[in-house]
């Protein structure tokens, strides 16, 4: 992937077109801090041209009305262009975010299964319910797409989790218009050429390129979207409700966390360390359910921090585009500088600071060495507040009790990592924390037909699954009168 690549445009009724304001902004490689193109830049007239074409689609395009076998045909399609296409998705995928090439490989995969899941998922729940009253009415339910779906997705995997969406979106029957995140528009652009090649018929899949304030806002604000699946920072999540109360939509939210890992003495210590490790520094830990709170039972702090010092020394800092790459730069300066003003605070919260190197040669770009944060308490800011970068936060506990109450005590719960050989202790645990998923010896393989998603300030709703089947559709009830029954007449009766 040498040198400049091709400008992004705007993907709206089966066309690549430019803004109507002809305004675009620059896309930047974070290895290097190049431009790699320009980026057209939606706003609220793009929005506007995109959600009409959506919504034509959707009331008068054959989409709805072709037969479920066909539409999940074209489902089918777009995971096999997927596959074909996955090495150039990887590739623009590590480009764009700087994530490590090994990592966004699998993450291509992942991508056309989740298409393939809800091709067979559809299928099967496309089965509704029959109610028999009496002799004289049968009702039963079908379950019908919603209208027009507003997709807006963050850029840590922005690939994979835009197909967490489009894949439900559209196997249920709605036509869409996505929003991928700003600084990661590249594969979104991959997107929809897959989805132009598949065939699909013109503005069923439409997207939208820009800043959220502007093209974002306008998608949540547009009465003809019917709902937002939003994945993102918490505090946006919020902002989007209040813009979007006044057209009254339905919401999935998938949100930010401060995820604990905690380690009993009795666990299986190198495996732990292996999940812990690879939970908070891969994805450059940029990740939502990144192990970021790190809570070791005293008694094995000693060995497991210098477990962990190792470790962060020999982790392979590099250019994203390499096979050997563990850990590459972040998305962008603007984020690098903020978690680059989390580690300073974390010094000033009193924190042992160590961190690992990065080779001389990428002082250009945004990379930050893996760090630990030593001898934390779980009231300092750094314990506290997401930072989205590959810094842990180690913290001590001494007993069962305490450190259920710790972990809990953080306004996000979207995920946990327990680990223990004591099969009783792991599930008491595991109940007892307030998040939407946990895993007991064991980091982050999820299978698809289970919920993603999370609790208290991480999120609303579920993706994944039947959840997001139930989420894209709504249950129609059909009422029909088999039988004699009386109907109270009006206007029959002589006035006085
Ligand atoms: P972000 O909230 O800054 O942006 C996400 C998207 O929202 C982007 O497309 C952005 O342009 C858009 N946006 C911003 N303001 C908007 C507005 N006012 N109206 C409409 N759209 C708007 O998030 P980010 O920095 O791109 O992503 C990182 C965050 O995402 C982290 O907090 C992370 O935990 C979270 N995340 C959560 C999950 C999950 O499943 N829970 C998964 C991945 C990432």
């Amino acid at each position: 992937m040498e040198g400049q690549l091709d400008n992004v445009l705007h993907y709206i009724n089966g066309q690549f077109v430019e803004g109507v304001a002809g305004k675009s902004f620059a896309n930047v490689n974070p290895a290097t801090n190049e431009v790699i193109n320009k980026v057209a830049e939606g706003f609220e007239e793009d929005v506007a041209l995109a959600v009409a074409a959506a919504r034509e689609a959707f009331d008068h395009g054959p989409w709805r009305t072709m037969s479920v076998k066909e539409r999940l045909e074209y489902i089918v399609r777009i995971a096999d262009l997927i596959d074909e296409n996955a090495e150039e998705v990887s590739e623009l995928e590590s480009l764009d975010t700087g994530l490590p090439i090994s990592q966004t490989r699998k993450q291509a995969a992942r991508a056309a299964e989740n298409f393939r899941f809800y091709a067979q998922m559809v299928n099967s729940r496309l089965v509704g319910e029959t109610y028999q009253v009496e002799n004289s009415f049968v009702n039963y339910t079908v379950h019908k797409p919603l209208g027009v779906a507003g997709l807006i997705t963050p850029w840590n995997a922005p690939f994979m989790l835009s197909t967490w969406k489009v894949a439900p979106a559209l196997a249920t029957g709605n036509t869409c218009v996505l929003k991928p995140a700003e600084w990661s528009p590249l594969t979104a652009n991959k997107l929809a050429q897959i989805i132009d090649e598949a065939g699909l018929p013109k503005g069923v899949f439409n997207v939208v390129h820009g800043f959220g304030e502007t093209a974002g806002a306008a998608l949540v604000a547009h009465p003809g979207v019917q709902l937002i699946s939003f994945t993102g920072e918490t505090k946006t999540g919020s902002e989007i409700m209040k813009n979007g109360a006044n057209t009254l939509k339905r919401y999935s939210m998938e949100l930010g966390g401060k995820s604990p890992a905690i380690i009993f003495p009795d666990a299986d210590l190198e495996k732990a360390l292996d999940a812990v490790v690879w939970g908070i520094f891969s994805f450059n830990g940029e990740r939502c359910t990144a192990n970021s709170r790190l809570f070791v039972h005293h008694s094995i702090m000693d060995w497991f921090v210098s477990a962990l010092k190792e470790r962060v020394d020999q982790i392979v800092v590099g250019d994203p585009m390499d096979p050997d790459t563990e850990v590459g730069p972040l998305i962008h300066r603007k984020h690098w500088q903020t978690v680059m003003n989390y580690i300073q605070t974390a010094r000033e919260e009193g924190t042992e600071v160590v961190s690992g190197t990065v080779p001389a040669e990428f002082e250009k770009g945004n990379y930050i060495a893996p760090t630990l944060l030593l001898n934390c308490t779980n009231n300092m800011r750094v314990a506290q507040e997401e930072i989205f970068g590959p810094v842990l936060a180690v913290i001590p506990f001494e007993s069962e009790e305490e450190v259920i109450r710790m972990a809990n005590d953080v306004i996000y719960g979207l995920a946990a990592y327990v680990w223990t050989s004591n099969i009783k202790r792991a599930h008491r645990i595991a109940q007892a924390i307030d998040s939407g998923m946990v895993w007991i010896n064991s980091q982050n393989v999820r299978d698809l037909r289970t919920p993603f998603g999370g609790s208290k300030y991480s999120g609303i709703g579920r993706e994944g699954g039947h959840y997001s089947f139930e989420f894209y559709t709504e249950p129609q009830v059909i009422h029909v009168a088999i039988g004699d029954h009386p109907i109270p007449r009006f206007g029959t009766k002589t006035k006085k």
